[in-house]
Order: C-alpha cells, then structure tokens, then sequence
C-alpha cells in the first residue's frame, strides 16, 4: 500500500528528517513515537505534502507521489489530522465535517458513519466547531479525515491536551477505525496506549529511525532506550 524509501524533509535550510523508510499494507496501524522535536510531525508532513521533502520512492497504492502536490497527494488518498486539530471555527460541525469529503472520494466514511462512530458530533451538528470542547473538536478532526475516505490516515498527536476520559473514547474510536483496510500512522505520547492500538511501531529519533518492531510484546527498556538516544 505504501512504500517509502529514504524520505528526508526540510523546513528551508533546516533538515528534519533523514532517510526514513516507511512501508505499510492496506489495515495496517503503525505508532510513529518519539520525543518532542524528534521529527514525527515533519515526516507526516512530508508525506502529505505539506513540508518540502525529497524520497528515492515514495508510492502510494502502486503510484509515485513524489512530484505531487498536497491536494493531489489528498485526491489520491492521503489525509493528515493535524496536530492542534485546525478546525474552521465559525463553521458548524457538520460544514467542518463536509470540508473533508469534498475530495469527493468513494468509500464506507460520510456524514452517518463518522456520526456513528462520534454520536456527540450528531448531536452538535449544527453548533459552531469553536463552541465544542477540545475533545469533541478532536473527533470533528478526526471525522473530517475520515469523510475524505483515505487509504492512507495520519493521526498526528490526536490524545495531546484531552482529559483521560476523553482520550479513552478517542482510542476506542480509533479501534473501531482499524480493519477498515486503511493504512494508519498514529503519533501519540502515551506510548503503552500508541502499542496497543498499532501492528507495529517506529520510534524517530533526531529525523532518523531509530528502533522498529512489532508492537505486541515490544520490549519497552529498549524503546525507552531509543526514545531517549542511549546507547543499548
Ligand atoms: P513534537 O512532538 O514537539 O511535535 P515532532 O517529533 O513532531 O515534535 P517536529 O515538529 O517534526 O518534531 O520537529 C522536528 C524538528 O524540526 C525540530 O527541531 C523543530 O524545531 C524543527 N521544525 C519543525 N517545524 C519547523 C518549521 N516550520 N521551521 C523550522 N524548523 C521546524
């Protein structure tokens, strides 16, 4: 589904990432961890198209992405949930959620599936997204990546700021997201909960990959170790 090679990203002269490989089959979840600054919302962006970047491959679904703009790298199924969620505040929650799906792609995510998953949203459809609480905006965020029907969904940070109670019902929304046969990049802090949600994990470290593995039964003295760049 997904096959990166060598990706290096820059924010002008500053290089952010160097040389990540990323490659991820269609229902497969990985955790991106690692720590503050060490590059996991400039990889997301990159392969969104957001951050300038540069890969000796970088596929998506068999085609080359490379040379593609973000919202053409967005029409062919790439969606980022951004950190700080970015929602149009003025707009109502159902016209934030309809921002998503003007891509116009086909697949299982509209207005009554990412209301079934997020009932609240349902219930506050026509209320302004600024009047939301943080967790409530982060399930219009999520919802709004859902309604473009990607096959490649970045999660960046999506627990970061929310009380426990809510990040709960975020995760077990993004369990039931799972087996949807999206491909799913999740940054989350909290690593143990990041583990349980993914296949596998990626912790980054200082633009560059660190540590892989699976994240059933991953051996947390090790991530700890690359997580913090000590030696083994
Ligand atoms: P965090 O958890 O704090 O969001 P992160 O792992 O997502 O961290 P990035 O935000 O990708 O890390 O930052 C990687 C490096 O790139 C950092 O050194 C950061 O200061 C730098 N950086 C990020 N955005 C920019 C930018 N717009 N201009 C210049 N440097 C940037």
């Amino acid at each position: 589904m997904l096959d990166i090679e060598a990706m290096e990203a820059f924010h002008g002269d500053f290089q952010a990432v160097f040389g990540m490989d990323l490659q991820l089959a269609a229902g497969e979840t990985l955790a991106l961890i690692g720590a503050n600054g060490a590059g996991k919302t400039s990889f997301l962006r990159a392969i969104s198209g957001l951050t300038v970047s540069r890969a000796a491959k970088f596929t998506l679904e068999g085609r080359d992405m490379r040379a593609l703009s973000a919202p053409e790298r967005a029409r062919l199924g790439v969606a980022l949930c951004p950190e700080g969620r970015r929602m149009f505040p003025s707009l109502t929650v159902a016209e934030n959620l309809l921002m998503g799906a003007r891509i116009g792609r086909r697949g299982p995510w509209n207005m009554e599936s990412v209301c079934a998953l997020f009932p609240i949203l349902r219930e506050f459809a026509n209320r302004p997204a600024a009047l939301l609480s943080g967790g409530q905006q982060q399930m219009v965020a999520i919802g709004r990546a859902l309604m473009a029907n990607p096959s490649l969904l970045l999660l960046d940070e999506v627990s970061l700021g929310l009380a426990p109670v809510v990040v709960d019902q975020v995760h077990e929304a993004l369990s039931q997201i799972r087996g949807e046969g999206m491909a799913v990049v999740l940054v989350e802090q909290d690593i143990g909960r990041a583990l349980r949600l993914a296949d596998r994990f990626l912790c980054v470290l200082e633009g560059k990959t660190q540590l892989t593995g699976q994240a059933k039964g991953a051996d947390m003295l090790a991530i700890g170790r690359a997580y913090f760049g000590e030696d083994a």
